[in-house]
């Protein structure tokens, strides 16, 4: 364990010292894909940075002594108070309503045949923010005829039952359906679409293109769409799950991330990244959207957004320099942990 808390000191040491510090070292070093994420964040993606590249990757080789945060009886059951979480809605593109909470995003596209949903939330407060939200902007939300979840896990996965009863068909890609049943959760929600890798989800004038993006989950699902800001297109990139939360995991009997060392989902991470990156360059993305709010810029957009006055700029069209600069953070913190974990 020493040694991996070592190499990740002297990764961060070496960062410190700037780029000239590991150039000519040679051969492929966690420290120099810590310095190429640490270039690409620049001051915008800092955040970033640091959560993947510093926080998650200090972990590896390094697990939380046993007990900790549990049994403290510091979380009551059930769920949390509504003040904790509540956001009202937010209009945030001619065609997308972001609908979430403090920390979590689903967002509204509306098109000429109804709403395609981006992610699910909680099951304790989709009605509170999706189903109401839309109600309080005016829009049905029995008209969400698909919701595509970037990964199962229940803050994005929780409120699809709900949706379900109003009728909307619930997206994922196969191998997180497959995650869903064998871990069998109180969300669960009877199996709708599996997604297929570059399947064109269309529903009236818009559509979204999902990928296959396996290293979140193995079955994380990236999308690409079209939205309009005062009347101009611009193409999103979304990216369904961020964390590389294996660290430390891989022991558990019950979890997803059996049977394989911690460096294989790294790696494979890293090629995700890399491979949804491309898309997002092919496809000419300028805006980043994911659905934790904390991850992509969102949670100081919205209430620039809720304020924004004509000819203001749109703070979430960041541009595509800036969309490619946060692939490369992700996938670039990625390869750093594969070369520092087993
Ligand atoms: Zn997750």
């Amino acid at each position: 364990m020493k040694r991996y808390l070592a190499a990740w000191m002297v990764a961060l040491a070496l960062v410190g010292f700037g780029r000239a510090a590991v150039v000519g070292q040679g051969g492929d070093t966690p420290e120099k894909h810590i310095a190429a994420a640490k270039d690409a964040a620049g001051t915008q993606w800092a955040g970033m940075f640091d959560t993947l590249c510093v926080q998650s990757l200090g972990r590896i080789g390094n697990p939380p002594a046993p007990g900790a945060g549990r049994g403290r009886g510091a979380q009551p059951p059930g769920p949390p108070a509504r003040d904790s979480y509540h956001m009202e809605p937010v209009k945030v593109f001619d065609n997308v309503y972001w609908l979430g909470t403090k920390e979590h995003s689903a967002w509204a596209i509306t098109t000429s045949q109804g709403i395609i949903l981006m992610d699910a939330i909680f099951d304790y407060n989709i009605k509170d923010e999706v189903i109401d939200g839309l109600l309080k902007v005016g829009l049905n939300p029995a008209t969400i005829k698909y919701a595509i979840l970037g990964h199962w896990h229940g803050d994005h996965a929780g409120g699809a039952k709900a949706l379900q009863e109003l009728g909307t068909q619930i997206i994922m890609a196969p191998a997180d359906w497959d995650n869903i049943e064998k871990q069998n959760p109180s969300y669960k929600p009877k199996k709708d679409i599996a997604s297929t890798d570059g399947m064109k989800v269309t529903l009236g004038d818009t559509t979204v293109t999902t990928y296959n993006t396996p290293g979140h989950t193995q079955g994380t699902v990236s999308s690409i769409f079209t939205v309009k800001d005062r009347g101009q297109a611009h193409v999103v990139a979304y990216w369904g799950g961020t964390m590389f939360n294996w660290i430390n995991a891989t022991g558990r009997a019950t979890g997803e991330y059996v049977g394989k060392p911690e460096s294989y989902w790294f790696s494979q991470y890293a090629e995700s990244a890399a491979r949804f990156r491309k898309i997002a360059a092919d496809a000419g993305a300028d805006v980043y959207l994911s659905n934790h709010t904390a991850f992509d810029g969102t949670k100081e957009a919205l209430p620039k957004l809720a304020a924004r006055k004509p000819g203001d700029p749109n703070p979430l069209i960041v541009g595509k320099e800036s969309v490619q600069r946060y692939m490369t953070i992700v996938g670039e913190c990625a390869k750093a942990g594969a070369l520092m974990a087993k």
